[in-house]
């Protein structure tokens, strides 16, 4: 650590300067017998002599050795005691010299004084007397020496000082009584972009940002006057604006230790000094680690814990001025399936998508935030009327009603809302959350796209509905699940041909559950697979032993949900299943509904494709429910449609419909099998037997039955039950 063009400073503090340890005398005369008598009048421990007859002998002892003093004879063979005095001028020497001189050169010798010498001693003179000016003289240089030795030491340690001050990492600065710049060292070039200089005779509060000024000064000035009392603050301090690179950061955030320096005699303050760290570096990682806390990785929203924070705080602020807030939870509908099918990658391109449509709908102050999942929340937190979120509420549906690009095509995503208000359905954040969330789930069972306002009658429904849930997850374990048979009825044959296999829960508790109620919860909760492997696995079963019975030639109808179609194994499932109970492809019927085809996502239409080629039957359940069948009829090869039972609740009387007619014309072209569902009256089978619709399923035949029922009516044809 040497700064370039010094010598190392501490050298000179370890003293290697040259010093004497012991006391040299030179005895410079041409005088022999004063050559020896003096050294003996003059010794003392720790004394040594040296002595010369010329000034070319003394100019030579001196070369070779330094010396505490000189008695330098005037008059000298080969000049005088001057020439000596000049040499040592010369080599800038800095020893002690007694010039001795005869009367007649005193006047030369008293000039020599002046040329350097410390002192004279006149000759003849009485030995005390020159012992006691060697005495003063020795003494005197000694104290000079003492002097120059610590002066250097000084000088030292000042530059060390000086150079620790200069080349701190920290900014070091001092201020005057009224807080202006004394002293500040070069590290404010680097850490702020200003010229030392510049700030010189500057308050300290040029450099401290606007917002910090007030909270600084008191700080300062306040403690200020006690010496010795530091204190420590974080502020920002300003970069300079000149030399600020564009886009820079405006100021570095600083941990500033301030010590008031005492002033003399321990006085009041003499102003202060202050030593301040950047701490941006680290400012930035906890702001890094803050905003990780509190946010979610994927779309850079506030996440849970940071939403809870904010509802508390607007519910707090509600309270106080008694405004109203909104919380919304927003659900993606459908979100398992792109995740499912389209993996991960794009489910998470859809989120960010989503996410950023939704933040275009709200306004300054309103904060959305994803729960994780596909779950998202709301918090509007000033709002008027209830209005006022129904208006957001729409803004969100409708802006998710273009669709999102995706890797694979197209997705027109949705989102199911629920609203809860403050204070009118809860008072804290959890209840207003839970509520929200509630009224979102009752958007998903009445058909999602939609939102929807809390009411307390959901509160049961919801915890209905968790039980309903939980039960759930148990049933196939626990064998509460029945398949039951609904038979289809040929007309002319007079006899039953198919079998449609329906599900039934039977509930320890609540006795038997249909399946509306429960196959939904079964979707959402991702359960559906199972059911439904349960479900074919029993149909293929049963069709199989009614084969062994001799009924050959039923076909057994069963239903798959839209979740079923997502598995990219859904045909070799039923294959697999047909084959290991040996029935015929063609005798298994799979019902599809219509709205799974309208929106082919998943590739419905390849999976039915594959099904026909395996040769299984495929059926459009609900059939003319949907819209434009015919544009389906030709993607999707099914083999039978049914028509749905609310065309055959309008057949009252042997009238002509115009819809059925439709059907049935449509049926015949594409070579396709007709049964009616739900026909419940004698009249309704008349007029679609004239329609010319052989086959039907209804209450009027029978309605649903265990398997033994469904045995028996395989016996005897179902009577149809009389009018009433
Ligand atoms: P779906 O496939 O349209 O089944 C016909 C529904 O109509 C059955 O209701 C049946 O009991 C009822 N029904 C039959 N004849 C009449 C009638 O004359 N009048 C009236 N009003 N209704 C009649 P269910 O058994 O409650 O099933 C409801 C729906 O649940 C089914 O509609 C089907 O979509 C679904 N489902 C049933 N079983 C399963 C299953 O195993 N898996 C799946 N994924 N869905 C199933
Ligand atoms: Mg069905
Ligand atoms: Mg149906």
């Amino acid at each position: 650590m040497v700064i370039p063009g010094e010598q190392p400073f501490y050298a000179s503090v370890t003293g290697n300067a040259p010093e004497l340890d012991a006391c040299r005398i030179l005895v410079v005369d041409d005088d022999a017998s004063l050559r020896r008598t003096l050294p003996r009048a003059l010794a003392r421990e720790g004394r040594s002599f040296d002595e010369s007859a010329t000034v070319a002998d003394a100019i030579a002892a001196l070369e070779r050795q330094r010396y505490n003093l000189i008695l330098l004879d005037y008059r000298l063979p080969d000049g005088t005691g001057l020439d000596v005095l000049d040499w040592l001028t010369r080599h800038e020497r800095d020893e002690a010299v007694i010039i001795i001189s005869g009367e007649d050169a005193i006047d030369a010798a008293i000039g020599a004084l002046r040329g350097g010498a410390d002192d004279y001693v006149r000759k003849p003179y009485h030995l005390a007397q020159l012992q006691r000016t060697v005495e003063s003289t020795l003494h005197k240089t000694t104290l000079e020496h003492a002097n120059q030795a610590m002066s250097q030491r000084l000088r030292a340690s000042e530059r060390l000082h000086r150079f620790l001050v200069e080349s701190s990492p920290d900014l070091i600065f001092t201020l005057d009584t009224e807080g202006r710049f004394t002293y500040i060292n070069p590290r404010v070039t680097q850490m702020l972009g200003y010229e030392r200089a510049s700030l010189m005779r500057r308050p300290f509060s040029t450099l401290v940002m606007a917002e910090d000024v007030d909270r600084i000064n008191s700080l300062m000035f306040a403690r200020g006057n006690t010496p010795g009392e530091s204190f420590n603050v974080e502020l920002r301090l300003r970069r300079n604006r000149e030399t600020l690179i564009e886009g820079g950061v405006e100021s570095t955030t600083v941990s500033l230790t301030g010590i008031p320096m005492p002033g003399s005699k321990g006085r009041i303050s003499n102003g202060l000094y202050g030593v301040a760290r950047d701490i941006s570096e680290r400012k930035r990682a906890e702001e890094i680690i803050t905003f990780q806390a509190y946010h979610d990785q994927l779309t850079r929203l506030p996440n849970r814990v940071l939403f809870k924070d904010r509802l508390e705080l607007a519910i707090a602020q509600a309270q106080r001025r008694t405004g109203a807030l909104a919380v919304m939870f927003i659900d993606v509908d459908r979100f398992k399936l792109v995740n499912d099918t389209f993996g991960h990658a794009e489910g998470d391109t859809l989120l960010r998508g989503i996410a950023a449509r939704l933040s275009t709908t709200l306004r300054r102050g309103d904060t959305l935030a994803r729960l994780g999942g596909d779950e998202f929340t709301v918090l509007l937190p000033d709002i008027n009327h209830p209005e006022d979120a129904e208006i957001i509420a729409r803004k969100i549906l409708e802006a998710l009603s273009l669709p999102f690009r995706l890797e694979h095509g197209d997705f027109r995503a949705t989102v199911s809302i629920g609203i809860a208000l403050f204070p009118r359905d809860g008072d804290t954040a959890e209840d207003l959350t839970r509520h929200a969330d509630i009224a979102m789930y009752q958007v998903k069972r009445s058909g999602k796209n939609a939102f929807r306002f809390f009411d307390t009658e959901l509160n049961a429904h919801y915890r209905e509905r968790i039980a309903l849930e939980n039960d759930l997850r148990l049933a196939l374990e626990r064998a509460e699940f029945e398949l039951y048979y609904q038979p289809q009825v040929s007309m002319k044959q007079h006899r039953v041909v198919g079998m449609e296999a329906l599900l039934r829960w039977n509930h320890p508790a609540h006795g038997q559950i249909g399946p509306a109620t429960f196959i939904p919860v079964a979707e959402e909760m991702g359960l559906i697979g199972d059911i439904s492997h349960w479900v074919l696995e029993q149909a293929c079963a049963q069709l199989a032993l009614w084969r062994k019975e001799g009924f050959d030639d039923l076909r057994m109808s069963l239903n798959l949900s839209p979740h079923d179609f997502s598995r990219k194994d859904i045909v070799e499932m039923v294959t697999e299943c047909v084959h290991r109970h040996a029935v015929p492809p063609a005798q298994i019927e799979v019902e599809i509904t219509e709205s799974m085809m309208m929106q082919d996502t998943i590739g419905v239409a390849a999976k039915v494709k594959a099904m026909r080629e395996a040769g299984l039957s495929v059926a459009i359940d609900d059939f003319g429910t949907g819209y434009s069948a015919l544009a389906y009829l030709q993607k999707f090869p099914v083999s039978t449609l049914k028509i749905d039972r609310s065309f055959v609740r309008d057949l009252d009387g042997p009238s002509t419909n115009p819809i059925i007619s439709a059907i049935t014309g449509i049926a015949r072209g594409f070579g396709l099998h007709l049964i009616a569902e739900g026909v419940e009256r004698a009249e309704q089978a008349e007029t679609l037997r004239i329609l010319g619709c052989d086959i039907m399923q209804g209450y009027l035949f029978a309605r649903p039955g265990t398997a033994a029922q469904a045995t028996a009516w395989l016996e005897v044809a179902p009577q149809p039950a009389m009018p009433h």
